[in-house]
């Protein structure tokens, strides 16, 4: 079935986060994070409707730019920040993750949680070095597995669906390779996959089915989740998030 671009924003949409996360995570990520001031330019690039950037911007004085490919997501990341009257510091703007709208050398500190992926994790730190300031730094958030071995099923589940997954020692490595002094690494915790991903995927997912009546795409999508979390639940000592976080070496 081709992706249904529509409803998978109608449904992601409806949640604050379209990735595991929580705030105290984004605070904690940005601890590893040195010299930032009122001047400071930030990106954080596959925002989503842009929890975590507004996160950012409670902490961080400088400007604030979130980016995504889906406009409605961004559309809510800019109405929430006017809500928050931080509009003169927080701005959304729709792009791809491998065509920013930076120039070279532009960013203090690059930022991304649960989108890299999209890109590659490799492919994705070394297309953003550029944009980066010397010593300017890299944090993104990462699927990594826990363990040395792990059981068949979830290592073919997620070699198939990405196969760039690895362990935190190799994504360290990984993150040296592509130019940047890992300064911090770290796994989120359960509660950012069930307390803040897939609880409140159950609570919208009934209105969001009666709002899609009879759509085998709405069906197939919701299907799809529950059987990733029943996974999760299933093998959540092997994998998780990492958090990565790194200081541009070079120019
Ligand atoms: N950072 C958010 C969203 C993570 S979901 C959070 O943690 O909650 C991944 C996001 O990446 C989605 O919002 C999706 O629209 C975006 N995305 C996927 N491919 C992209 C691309 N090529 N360029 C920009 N954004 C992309």
């Amino acid at each position: 079935m081709e992706p249904d671009f529509d409803l998978i924003c109608d449904y992601y949409a409806r949640l604050e986060r379209q990735g595991p996360g929580s705030p105290e995570i984004t605070k904690k990520a940005l601890g590893y994070v040195d010299g930032l001031t009122g001047d400071s330019r930030v990106a954080d690039i596959g925002c989503g409707t842009g929890g975590q950037t507004l996160e950012l911007a409670r902490h961080v004085t400088g400007i604030v730019v979130g980016v995504d490919m889906l406009r409605p997501f961004i559309d809510r990341l800019n109405s929430n920040a006017a809500k928050l009257t931080m509009s003169d510091r927080v701005r959304g703007q729709t792009a791809s993750m491998d065509d920013l709208p930076f120039g070279e050398g532009e960013l203090d500190l690059i930022w991304s949680e649960g989108a890299i992926y999209n890109m590659g994790f490799e492919r994705g730190l070394k297309a953003w070095h550029k944009f980066l300031k010397p010593g300017g730094y890299m944090a993104v958030s990462e699927i990594s597995w826990l363990t040395d071995e792990r059981p068949d099923e979830i290592n073919d589940f997620w070699n198939a669906a990405y196969p760039e997954i690895d362990t935190v020692a190799n994504k360290v490595s990984i993150m040296e390779q592509a130019g940047y002094e890992v300064v911090g690494s770290f796994i989120l915790p359960e509660s950012c996959w069930i307390d803040n991903y897939y609880a409140p995927q159950q609570r919208i997912v009934d209105d969001f089915l009666k709002e899609h009546p009879g759509n085998e795409s709405a069906e197939a999508l919701v299907t799809e989740q529950k059987e990733e979390a029943a996974l999760y639940h299933r093998f959540k000592k092997y994998y998780s998030y990492g958090f990565y976080i790194g200081k541009k070496v070079g120019y």
